[in-house]
């Protein structure tokens, strides 16, 4: 594999955003790590500056790392909070946002896997209004299911089961970035994340 340069405008960029500190434990002289372990993704929003120890020691240790997803998490918010144990059950219950796919499959797996999200939310501290917004965004649809009385099968009836799946996972796709930001705003609210 051949492992391309990075522009050397793209590594200042990232150094000065960063203030030239490792972005985990503020440590100086950081390398820049690939968020995606992909040498030649040179994007910005790909690196993160990590002094020798949480770039070598832990970063690149299979034991150690943090994952690439909670990574690109901590990248974009840059809450030192999203790297906290705390942190752990909230984004455990939001991962499958992320695996969403477009279709007309079955809803139930992940209106329960929402519904535990929001009921987990609706727990913490400032959790009644951010469940809400969470219900907003992520929330099952609010809408009825008409069933014609017949002999045999209701295609009408499936065709609207159908239309709500394909609307919810549109939904969740289609929100699911505005509710990890609600989610990683929360945490301003917890007393942990600020200890
Ligand atoms: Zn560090
Ligand atoms: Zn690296």
């Amino acid at each position: 594999m051949t492992r391309e340069t990075m522009p050397k405008k793209t590594k200042e960029a990232l150094l000065d955003e960063y203030d030239h500190r490792c972005a985990v434990c503020g440590g100086d002289r950081p390398h820049v790590h690939h968020i995606d372990e992909d040498a030649s993704h040179n994007e910005l929003m790909n690196l993160l500056p990590l002094c020798p120890n949480c770039h070598l020691r832990d970063q690149h240790n299979p034991t150690r790392k943090i994952e690439i997803l909670k990574l690109q998490l901590f990248r974009r918010y840059k809450d030192p909070a999203i790297l906290k144990p705390q942190f752990d059950p909230i984004y455990t219950r939001q991962l499958f946002l992320e695996t969403v796919l477009l279709g007309e499959q079955p809803v139930d797996e992940l209106e329960s896997q929402a519904g535990e999200l929001i009921e987990f939310v609706q727990a913490l501290e400032m959790g009644e209004f951010y469940g809400k917004r969470l219900t907003e965004l992520i929330g099952r649809l609010g809408r009825a299911f008409m069933m014609v009385l017949g002999d045999g099968p209701d295609p009408h009836y499936d065709e609207q089961v159908r239309n709500y799946n394909r609307d919810y996972r549109q939904k969740l796709i289609t929100n699911r970035e505005g509710a990890r930001a609600l989610l990683v705003e929360l945490l301003r609210y917890q007393g942990w994340a600020n200890a």
